[in-house]
């Protein structure tokens, strides 16, 4: 089997037909949630029911625990000022990485009811950080805590750290999970993975205050498992994990192509020196390929 499927012609100009799948490493249980820490050049990644979160070192090569127990982490991002932030099943919260190495609460609450257990997180570029959250940290022992919805629902937040406020912008998602803005951030696209509905990515309008959402369209369908996390690079293109690789919609939703990893794959993010790397998370894998397209992350603010 090929590596690389091609359904549309402008495939060709965003991955490289020579370039190896490469196995970084093996052995987790359910890996998610990676992203790329510059200043570090190291991948850090979630293996969600072993309750640690791994490390990549890009110059070494070398595979490590970064924290172990850490409370079931799930999706990372980085904030402006290059810490992470951070998603907890265990934790019930949005948590963030201090310049003191300390994990500190961003949220855990809405309306005074604990959150279920936040999946995927992105942070707007005016510092507002929007995630989601869906029960799969709260349905059973395997990947957090089992417990009872305080919330009773499964919805996308804005919380603003400077306000202290928290809204629930996305509320009619049965599963909501893997998000992302479009690079203006005048569309939010969010994943829902429920069982009843069609799997499938949503397109929402970003309202022209920036903080609340809009129109709902269907931007891609899954014929073949879920989508789960998902980035898109400087082009507008989308790049999401499903249940038969990675797939790539360009910004119209016609599936431009396919690039197959042996195992289910649970979400990725674009690092190395270019961004042009591209490191996917697949059941119980780290994987990278280069791509000649390069992310869409903005550039961190100059002190
Ligand atoms: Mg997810």
């Amino acid at each position: 089997m090929s590596s690389y499927d091609t359904f549309d012609g402008r495939f060709g100009a965003l991955v490289i037909g020579s370039a190896t799948i490469e196995q970084l490493w093996s052995g987790g249980r359910w890996t998610e949630g990676p992203v790329y820490v510059p200043a570090a050049k190291t991948v850090v990644w979630s293996d969600i029911p072993e309750d640690r979160i791994m490390r990549y070192d890009e110059t070494s090569g070398t595979v490590s625990v970064f924290e172990h127990p850490c409370g079931y982490h799930n999706g990372h991002t980085l904030d402006a000022f290059g810490r992470i932030v951070a998603c907890e099943h265990g934790g019930r919260r949005i948590s963030r990485l201090g310049f003191d190495g300390r994990w500190e609460t961003v949220v855990d609450r809405f309306e005074g009811k604990r959150l279920n257990s936040p999946n995927d997180v992105v942070v707007k570029s005016d510092g507002s950080i929007w995630f989601s959250d869906p029960s799969y940290g709260i349905d059973t022992d395997y990947e957090g805590h089992a417990a009872k919805s305080e919330i009773g629902r499964c919805n996308v937040y804005r919380h603003d750290p400077r306000t202290g406020e928290t809204a629930a912008v996305v509320t009619g998602l049965d599963r909501p999970n893997g998000l992302a803005f479009s690079s203006d951030e005048r569309i939010l696209y969010v994943s829902d993975t429920s069982l009843s509905d069609t799997p499938a990515i949503h397109a929402f309008t970003v309202a022209k205050d920036g903080r609340t959402v809009g129109e709902d369209r269907v931007f891609a369908v899954s014929d073949a498992g879920f989508f789960d996390g998902f980035r898109l690079d400087r082009a507008g293109n989308l790049w999401t994990s499903s249940g038969d690789g990675v797939r790539v919609y360009a910004v119209d939703g016609t599936l431009l192509g396919r690039i197959n990893i042996p195992e289910t794959v649970s979400n990725l993010c674009f690092g190395g020196p270019k961004r042009n790397r591209l490191y996917i998370t697949a059941t119980s894998s780290l994987y990278a390929v280069y791509v000649y397209a390069t992310s869409a992350d903005r550039p961190l603010p100059s002190p």
